[in-house]
């Protein structure tokens, strides 16, 4: 059964030495079994030709890739945006996004099949909450999205803004973190990396303990808990006074501002007032420091009944109310880039 096999690609460089040396093999081994899976990209034991036929026997015994295999991939005709279906090893789909910026290549991944979160406007919210993806399977959604492009047009930056909450598969987006930014394996700077939450404060306030240079990205969408209720569930358990104290925590801990998103929905919180709310709560969270806001303009799921509010003009409230705000460019419109609706279509087609 692969499930009593050890997932092996998501095994740090330390823990596969400690697994290759319980084998009685030499620790040079479990070098050179990282190096073919995170630098040459060799997801099979039997095509590693620098270990023995029957060394590659053994590890097929005692371990299994999980690499996850792309269904679909749909390039954008309008810029270079790539969308990735992957199916995993027990049948689900996830999405990644590939995303080309005059700075470089970052990927949009899920860390989660299906979301508990259940956000009034999201795409996935209404399919449910499957389960956790592994280390494996959030560093395999890199690595199929490099492959195929020359080294220089490899991914340089990530953010985890796909499907799920990465907040609430913690020790798994922490074991990923390492992974990616370990010297032997993809070496990627954590200052590179974008983790957005719902706002799950116990884990913004653990996250904060760790010291990492990412970047903590919250979701904010309105700035009453009246609003954000009636949007964002999560809000009903972690009000807004507490996410607030929270990010204020994360920044004196880390040195580390937190960004804000927000996807302006039309009539629902795009208005003046809107701004003048977001002004009044944001101002006191970074004292000294303007806060910063990116907009995104609603992406119209089916049944939610959102449309887009107008990003541009919401965007000139916000700097009357001293906060910084961009609109975030939108990219591969035509190959529904947007989280989640090539998986939601590939669930209700099946
Ligand atoms: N669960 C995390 C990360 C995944 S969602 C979070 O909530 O932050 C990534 C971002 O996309 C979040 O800011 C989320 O609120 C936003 N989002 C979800 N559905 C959207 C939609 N239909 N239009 C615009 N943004 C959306």
């Amino acid at each position: 059964m692969e499930q009593q096999k050890i997932d092996i690609l998501s095994l740090l460089p330390e823990q596969l030495e400690a697994e290759i040396k319980a084998m009685g093999a030499p620790k040079f081994r479990a070098k050179q079994i990282f190096r073919q899976m995170h630098e040459k990209r060799v997801f099979d034991f039997t095509k590693m030709t620098e270990l023995s036929k029957q060394f590659q026997c053994e590890l097929n015994e005692r371990f299994y890739i999980n690499m996850p295999n792309i269904e679909k991939r749909l390039a954008s005709d309008v810029d270079d945006t790539v969308k990735y279906l992957y199916r995993l090893s027990d049948g689900s789909c996830i999405e990644t996004v590939r995303m080309v910026y005059r700075h470089g290549i970052t990927a949009c991944i899920s860390t989660q099949v299906g979301c508990k979160m259940g956000c009034r406007f999201c795409a996935s919210a209404p399919l449910g909450f499957v389960r956790n993806l592994t280390p494996a399977e959030m560093l395999g959604q890199i690595y199929g999205a490099d492959a195929g492009f020359p080294e220089e047009e490899r991914i340089s930056g990530v953010v985890l803004m796909g499907i799920g909450e990465p907040l609430d598969n913690y020790d798994n987006v922490m074991q990923f973190l390492r992974l990616l930014s370990c010297k032997e394996g993809r070496n990627l700077s954590l200052r590179h990396v974008a983790l957005s939450t719902c706002g799950v404060v116990p884990q913004i306030r653990r996250l904060a303990e760790e010291q990492l240079p990412l970047t903590l990205s919250v979701s904010l969408h309105a700035a009453t808990d009246e609003k954000r209720d009636a949007l964002m569930p999560v809000n009903r358990r972690y009000p807004l006074d507490e996410l607030l104290e929270a990010c204020g925590e994360y920044f004196r801990k880390t040195g580390r501002r937190v960004t804000f998103e927000y996807a302006v929905i039309a009539g629902e919180n795009d208005t003046p007032e809107a701004a003048k709310e977001l002004g009044k709560r944001l101002k006191p969270v970074f004292p000294n420091y303007r806060p910063h806001v990116n907009l995104i303009p609603v992406n119209p799921v089916a049944g939610t009944g959102f449309r887009a509010g107008r990003a541009a003009a919401f965007r000139k409230l916000l700097e009357q109310e001293g906060i910084n705000a961009t609109v975030r460019r939108t990219l591969g419109d035509d190959i529904k880039a947007a989280c989640g609706q090539l998986r939601r279509d590939t669930i209700e087609s099946n």
